[in-house]
């Protein structure tokens, strides 16, 4: 079996202090869950809204649960009680919905936008064009608030490439601070770097890893 809490503390061990980690535990069992938590983990990152709820329910109420898969806007109101973080926002009208339940929740929400900037066309987020046109509209919600960006790198070993779409991510909220200097203290948070890639994703900006089968294995899929 996998040593959950030395995967933890080895990852740990190389991230300064100011990055923080996420366990990504989509498909896991609560136990192997319970195991990151004893270790101190208490970042955890889902993708399936009714999977995030029950754990949700299960699981101790200190753990800052993220959603950071891709969220319709009808499902927003299951996590929007509970949820630390939101992290793939794409879409004006998913951040309204937000807007809306977290006013409903009379809390804050905390998001991040998607921006794409992967080789390949299918990965969703903004690209800069579009991310610029609705910005002012973007950072006007009362109750949903931009915190910084999120971004999936390419599937790729290229560490080159990778490291000009890290860049980019970087570039971008670099532009945000400067038109919107009333908002540079809140766009603080740069989610990017995965198992593969987190150690170039930290040495090029990256505040927040989200890191699954280099801490929990590899996930096995049903009907795959
Ligand atoms: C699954 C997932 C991860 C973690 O992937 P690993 O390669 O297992 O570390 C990170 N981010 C997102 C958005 C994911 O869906």
């Amino acid at each position: 079996m996998q040593d959950i809490k030395s995967n933890i503390e080895a990852i740990r061990s190389q991230l300064p202090p100011h990055v923080t980690l996420i366990a990504v535990s989509k498909t896991k069992p609560n136990e192997l869950l319970m195991e990151a938590y004893a270790a101190g983990q208490r970042d955890f990152g889902e993708n399936y809204v009714q999977e995030l709820e029950q754990k949700a329910a299960q699981l101790p109420k200190d753990i800052r649960w993220h959603f950071i898969g891709h969220l319709q806007s009808n499902k927003v109101k299951y996590i929007a009680p509970f949820v630390h973080l939101i992290h793939a926002v794409d879409s004006i009208k998913l951040l309204a919905e937000i807007d809306k339940q977290a006013a409903k929740n009379q809390r804050r929400l905390d998001v991040l936008l998607q921006v794409h900037v992967a080789m390949e066309e299918t990965k969703f987020g903004w690209d800069a064009d579009e991310l610029f046109a609705q910005s002012k509209a973007l950072l006007g919600f009362a109750n949903a608030r931009v915190v910084g960006l999120m971004a999936m790198a390419s599937n790729t070993t290229d560490e080159v490439q990778l490291a000009r779409e890290f860049d980019r991510v970087s570039d971008l909220l670099h532009r945000l601070h400067a038109e919107y200097p009333a908002h540079k203290n809140e766009l603080r948070i740069m989610s990017m770097g995965m198992s593969g890639d987190w150690p170039l994703a930290v040495a090029h900006g990256s505040t927040m890893i989200r890191v699954g089968s280099t801490i929990f294995g590899a996930r096995q899929y049903l009907n795959q």
